[in-house]
């Protein structure tokens, strides 16, 4: 008899990490090693938010809290989406968890299972499939094209119901695409959701991280019947270069919530009371860090993207959102995970395969690194291209 559960048995171990400890081995090697894998900012957290969280701990402020996280937190959570995402949500709708990805995996706990489809629209983050399936329910994949700025469109979110379907997955802007959805597209695919009144789960992680004349939207903003049917996700780690804190929250229709609060309860409780003083800071303070970031991210984003595109067999859609950039290289006649092997091996330079997000014909990278070591990971990285 397996010692296993079904439900681990079915998850596939985490391909940018191997990709990572790969770059680390060779660079305690001593060898020469530039990084497009990262998934988080460079950025240190900005220092208003690491003193606040220092004098809570100072204070003494080292106990459980109430497991959806501290009434104030909560409170400034909701004061934040109504000022900034046009949301009303009282505080009692808001859960804090330890990261939006924790956040991700309680609303899908809490509202799929056995016998239901979540569709995820492909390229995805890694993620997702992984908790739709401890919960026991199925993903279904749509692949979006490259013609479309990888963003589903109505058509195929049709395409891929079925009595089944219970949620979708939307990701806006997005990892690893970097695709910001228009007012008009997600008005368009949530027309299909209410038809067949189907759950949203909206992963909004990298709103702040906007570019050229992208707006972000909030889903659950576009009406009430859209906002009763969406769970919107967001966190502390990409805008507030808070990765560590495990940080994220959700709010929720009322009932979900409560469900959300429950689960919660009963497996992490609360998120680190300290941090969570920290992220009240983050919050209420200060933004101009946010913007700072965002402005350097932009800068990165133009160098990469006007090399990238100078690059013969490779194809890119500008990202307006996040910060990655997601390259086709279908052209080179290799699949994403040999491609970014040889990279690695040949030239030095880490960059995550597209199979790790469901797509062969891609390879991620990061631009959250500096533009020292973009410079230099891009002089090898064409280097190679040539070779192939
Ligand atoms: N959603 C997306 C799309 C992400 O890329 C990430 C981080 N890689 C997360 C959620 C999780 O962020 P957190 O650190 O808040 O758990």
């Amino acid at each position: 008899m397996s010692q296993l559960a079904e439900r681990s048995t079915l998850l596939t171990p985490s391909l940018t990490l191997s990709i990572d400890s790969k770059a680390k081995a060779m660079k305690a090697e001593g060898q020469e090693v530039y990084s497009f894998a990262a998934g988080e900012p460079d950025f240190d957290t900005p220092e208003h938010i690491k003193v606040a969280a220092a004098a809570a701990l100072d204070g003494g402020f080292t106990k459980y809290t109430p497991s959806s996280g501290i009434p104030e937190l909560r409170q400034a959570i909701a004061d934040k989406l109504r000022a900034d995402n046009g949301l009303d949500y009282s505080a009692g709708q808001i859960v804090v968890s330890n990261g939006a990805k924790h956040s991700c995996l309680n609303a899908i706990l809490a509202t799929c299972g056995p016998g239901d489809e979540v569709i995820v629209p492909a390229p995805y983050w890694l993620s997702y499939p992984e908790m739709v399936r401890i919960a026991g329910a199925e993903p279904v994949f749509v692949q979006t094209t490259q013609e479309n700025g990888w963003k589903i469109t109505p058509d195929e979110f049709w395409g891929a119901m079925s009595p089944s379907t219970k949620m979708i997955i939307l990701n806006s802007p997005g990892n690893p695409t970097g695709a910001v959805y228009t007012r008009a597209e997600l008005e368009a695919l949530t027309e299909v959701a209410l038809e067949e009144e189907i759950l949203i789960l909206s992963d909004e992680i990298y709103e702040k991280l906007v570019y050229e004349d992208a707006k972000h939207v909030s889903v659950a903003s576009l009406s009430k019947q859209v906002k009763d049917l969406t769970i919107t996700v967001n966190g502390f780690s990409k805008s507030y270069a808070m990765t560590g804190w495990r940080l994220g929250y959700l709010a929720a229709p009322e009932p979900i919530a409560k469900a959300i609060d429950s689960i919660q309860s009963h497996s992490t409780s609360n998120p680190c009371s300290f941090a969570q003083k920290g992220a009240l800071a983050a919050i209420k303070g200060d933004q101009t860090p946010v913007e700072d970031m965002r402005a350097e991210f932009d800068l990165r984003r133009e160098y990469m993207c006007d090399r990238l595109s100078k690059i013969p067999n490779l194809s890119l859609v500008k990202p307006l959102g996040a910060f990655y950039v997601l390259a086709n290289i279908s052209k080179m006649n290799l699949s994403s995970q040999n491609f970014a092997d040889r990279l690695l091996s040949k030239a030095g330079v880490a960059v995550v395969p597209g199979i790790a997000f469901g797509d062969d014909s891609t390879i991620r990278l990061s631009y959250a690194t500096s533009l020292d070591v973009i410079k230099k990971g891009l002089d090898r990285f064409e280097e190679f291209c040539t070779t192939l």
